[in-house]
């Protein structure tokens, strides 16, 4: 056979990278303007203001250019100081990226969870970090740093129920989370939650292209900055939350992704649209029509607790002696969709379905419909069809699209 070359738009399937609106595209293609002139202190407020609704937060949320491991490294570079305990929760793969980036920047880090895989199937045990904190008794533990939404295994912890913990146990610990994938998708609130520094990115359910990600942060967290001692510079808050009082910021900020921010702030803030519980209710529907393929398949979904499963994606796991990467492969090659690959322990058994940002009910049946064409010629043994469970979710739960678009 000749290979053609593709039509159509590729179904990037993955949990972010998330495919980007034309809206934003557009409004990103506007010229790069003067980054000290008075145009660019309009924008600059506006994004700062709606990227603040986002986090449901009405404290700063310092953006940077740099992608979420940045965000990531600044959390914890302007928070604390060289030799510090700090507990981390071990949810997946990115939990464990964070945790190992805390021990390279000299931080003590203690790495809490279930053993095994199975740590890697359920959320935050909040009463396991309860149990830790009380025990801390003369508060040697700076920081609990969890992740909200785990990209690596599709399983979406309770924040709520982790800052429950640290107050039941009367412990001053910060409260540090990782939403990058969970923002703008999962419900998210940064003041009502208690959190004192939240991590995010623009490459999820922002619906922008990778290269700005997010601290937002909490006046016991600008408090600590003050006496946090691990150094710090192109990531300190100080001269940043300053600069951004008149719309700027001390280097070049990334002026193109800042017009897109603020195009996807007024996109999912619209209220005519249904504001934010839209955006979260979307994910959720489709989360659920996404699942209901993977049981029509007669497939294990990853997250084992359905308390916790990501609206954001799926992790679908293989039968023994199947090759996750080789039916992802498959579903590239013939039908142009990429998928999620299996991380770190779960490399290889899982691939992941992203079902974020600028997706609606058929673009995910398609994606289902990729999937379930790869899995069969990979030989993949189906109980029934995912396509028809999926179709039969989306049309039995219907929306009106007036609130979608
Ligand atoms: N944390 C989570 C939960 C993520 O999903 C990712 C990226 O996928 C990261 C951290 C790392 O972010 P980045 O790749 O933008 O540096």
């Amino acid at each position: 056979t000749l290979d053609n070359h593709p039509t159509g738009r590729h179904f990037l399937q993955i949990p972010g990278p998330s495919p980007v609106p034309d809206r934003i595209l557009r409004a990103m293609s506007l010229p790069t303007i003067d980054h000290r002139g008075p145009e660019f202190a309009v924008l600059g407020r506006r994004v700062l203001e709606g990227i603040a609704q986002v986090f449901q937060t009405r404290h700063p949320v310092i953006i940077y250019p740099a992608s979420g491991t940045g965000a990531w490294e600044a959390a914890l570079a302007n928070t604390l100081s060289p030799g510090d305990h700090v507990l981390m929760y071990e949810t997946g793969h990115f939990a464990t990226l964070w945790n190992r980036m805390a021990t390279r920047l000299g931080l003590k880090t203690e790495f809490l969870g279930l053993p095994g895989i199975e740590g890697w199937r359920r959320g935050v045990q909040a009463h396991m970090i309860e149990e830790r904190l009380r025990a801390d008794r003369e508060h040697a533990i700076k920081a609990v740093c969890v992740v909200h939404n785990e990209t690596s295994t599709g399983v979406t912890s309770d924040i709520a129920a982790v800052r429950r913990a640290i107050d039941a146990a009367g412990h001053p610990a910060l409260l540090m989370v990782d939403s990058i994938s969970g923002l703008a998708s999962a419900d998210y609130r940064h003041d009502e939650w208690g959190v004192d520094v939240t991590v995010s990115g623009s490459q999820k359910g922002l619906m922008l292209p990778p290269g700005i990600s997010f601290n937002a942060v909490s006046p016991r967290a600008i408090e600590a900055s003050k006496t946090a001692r691990l150094p710090k510079s192109f990531w300190a808050w100080d001269e940043i939350i300053e600069m951004n009082k008149g719309g700027y910021w001390p280097y070049t900020p990334n002026t193109n992704l800042l017009y897109g921010l603020a195009e996807s702030c007024d996109m999912l803030l619209s209220p005519q649209h249904g504001g934010l519980p839209a955006v979260f209710a979307r994910h959720q529907r489709w989360a659920a029509g996404v699942r209901a393929a993977v049981n029509a398949w007669g497939l294990d979904i990853q997250c084992a607790d359905p308390a916790v499963y990501s609206p954001v994606l799926t992790g679908v796991m293989m039968p023994e002696g199947v090759d996750a990467d080789a039916v992802r492969r498959v579903i590239y090659e013939r039908f142009d969709c990429s998928l999620g690959t299996g991380l770190g322990k779960v490399k290889g058994r899982m691939f992941r379905i992203g079902h974020l940002g600028d997706c609606n009910d058929l673009t995910l049946v398609a994606a289902v419909a990729g999937c379930e064409m790869g899995l069969k010629l990979s030989g993949v043994k189906l109980a029934g069809s995912g396509v028809q469970a999926a179709m039969d979710y989306f049309a039995s739960n219907a929306v009106r699209l007036a609130q979608l678009h």
